[in-house]
């Protein structure tokens, strides 16, 4: 099969579960769909009753028109909700509400980063609607059955649509992760894909690399961890690939996800699509975001991940990837910002140097979390060894007592006199001691064996408990070796 004959065209659809502390149209709680008894947070409206009414959760609007702003979307100030009509036991009105004609927010775009550059990924709309409940097959000695939960039948939906402007895994994994981290820094939803608030869809077509018309596509569903999207996109890509090159159709079709067989299942193909029979909620009034309400929702916004970027590219000068680890989350950027306003003078490469590696060391191995952390005594440590009062190694031992203790970085330099010795004489008497108490090991260095003036070093360093400035010790060992010569 000649390579490159075909290229693909991928959109997303992507549900995100909004972290509002109440389900859409009801005031039952939202509860941890693992740890939450089945059916404890259910009432008339999200089991569906006859003779209830919803009504809108101003909350999760706002986490939507926020997502919306985030995208570049337009937001409409009047958006209706409509009923998608489809018959399941994990639904029990019957139907869903959604959005359909009228999204919330509509013709976005999102940056991405990849390897070939910067790229525009056309966001299509952005529309609420609620979740449904959830079924758990079981099968006991030969008999199978399904339990159902309503707990999360009801909780608050934000339905993401791409356009297929997607052509490679990689832009798909850079658009998705980059999505999950604009959600989760604004607080719109958790992201937390293991208990399902994040759940993906992916629309795949190919065609011939000449070709302006897009392909005929199938759509995958279920796709609960970008290992599975990437795995369930590659291998449709070879799937038709393998179809068009021998002169086949794509036939249109809805496919799963098996992750025990990692391989696509039919669900359903064209012929038995679904009518969903949407009609707009009678139920419900339309939804009017008016300027007033837009306007203080845009103002709550906080700087986004693309302009801390920059600024800390720019101004502070810190490399890609020590950004990348500060930007995936949101309490790692405020401790940082917090530490520069503690210590103006402290070059914030320096800050982000003692920041991602031992602090976040001591983090992982104690799991503790950065706001445990006061910015204040981290950045006196950071001052202390940029300031010479402590050398490097010291200063890491310092940190972890502090980080135990709580304790502040002076009282534990001073409880152990811990102060570092950059006093010339001080470090002259010690090296000439060192070199009196090793003659054989200077005669070899001065025979030619030059790497003994690690050795050497270290031993200065142990005599003076670590304590010496090292750049102070190496230079003074070097002057009085060369005097030997
Ligand atoms: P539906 O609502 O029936 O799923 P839409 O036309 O609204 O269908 O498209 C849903 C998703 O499919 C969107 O993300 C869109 O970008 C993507 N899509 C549409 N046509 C194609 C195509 N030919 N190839 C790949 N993706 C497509
Ligand atoms: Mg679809
Ligand atoms: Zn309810």
């Amino acid at each position: 099969m000649a390579n490159n004959q075909y290229k693909a065209d991928i959109g997303l659809e992507v549900h995100v579960e909004l972290a509002t502390r109440s389900k859409m149209f009801c005031s039952c709680a939202v509860v941890d769909p693992i740890s939450a008894p089945p059916n404890t947070a259910v009432c008339p409206v999200c089991c569906g009753m006859p003779g209830v009414l919803p009504v809108i959760n101003r909350n999760a609007v706002e986490l939507a028109i926020k997502a919306g702003l985030a995208l570049n979307c337009q937001i409409a100030e009047t958006s209706i909700f409509a009923r998608k009509n489809y018959f399941y036991p994990d639904l029990p009105k019957g139907y869903q509400i959604s959005q359909y004609e009228y999204p919330l927010a509509y013709d976005g775009f999102m940056l991405i980063r990849t390897s070939q550059g910067e790229k525009r990924i056309r966001v299509r709309r952005a529309h609420l609607e609620e979740d449904t409940g959830k079924l758990t097959h079981m099968n006991e000695n030969g008999e199978t059955y399904s339990l159902v939960n309503l707990n999360r039948a009801g909780v608050p939906l934000l339905e993401i649509v791409s356009e297929p402007d997607m052509h490679t895994v990689e832009e798909v994994l850079a658009y998705s992760h980059e999505l999950r981290l604009l959600l989760r820094w604004l607080g719109v939803s958790s992201g937390d894909m293991e208990k399902g608030s994040m759940r993906f869809e992916a629309n795949l077509s190919m065609r011939p690399v000449d070709c302006e018309e897009l392909g005929t596509r199938v759509e995958v569903k279920n796709l609960n961890s970008f290992r599975a999207m990437e795995l369930a996109i590659l291998y449709q890509m070879k799937m038709q690939e393998e179809t068009l090159s021998r002169g086949g159709k794509v036939e249109q079709q809805t496919l799963g996800w098996s992750e025990a067989n990692n391989k696509t299942v039919v669900q359903r193909s064209k012929e038995d699509a679904n009518d969903y029979r949407y009609f707009p909620e009678p139920d419900l009034p339309p939804l009017v975001v008016d300027s007033p309400w837009l306007q203080a929702v845009k103002a709550s916004m906080p700087e986004m991940p693309a302009a801390k970027r920059a600024r800390y590219a720019g101004e502070m000068g810190l490399n890609g990837e020590d950004i990348e680890r500060l930007v995936e989350e949101k309490e790692n950027v405020r401790f940082f910002e917090d530490c520069l306003a503690a210590a103006p003078a402290l070059n914030p490469k320096t800050i982000v140097n003692w920041m991602l590696t031992d602090l976040f060391a001591w983090l992982n191995i104690n799991g503790k979390a950065i706001d445990t952390v006061d910015p204040k005594l981290f950045v006196q440590l950071v001052e202390a060894v940029d300031e010479g009062v402590i050398n490097q190694s010291t200063g890491k031992e310092v940190l972890v007592e502090m980080l135990e203790s709580g304790k502040t970085p002076s009282a534990i330099i001073e409880a152990k006199g811990l102060h570092q010795i950059s006093d010339n004489s001080l470090i002259t008497s010690l090296v000439s001691s060192v070199l009196q108490a090793n003659p054989k090991e200077v005669q070899s260095y001065l025979a030619g064996k030059e790497t003994l003036a690690n050795w050497l070093f270290g031993q200065v360093m142990r005599e003076a408990q670590g304590k010496a400035n090292p750049q102070v010790v190496k230079t003074e060992l070097q002057r009085q070796l060369d005097a030997m010569k």
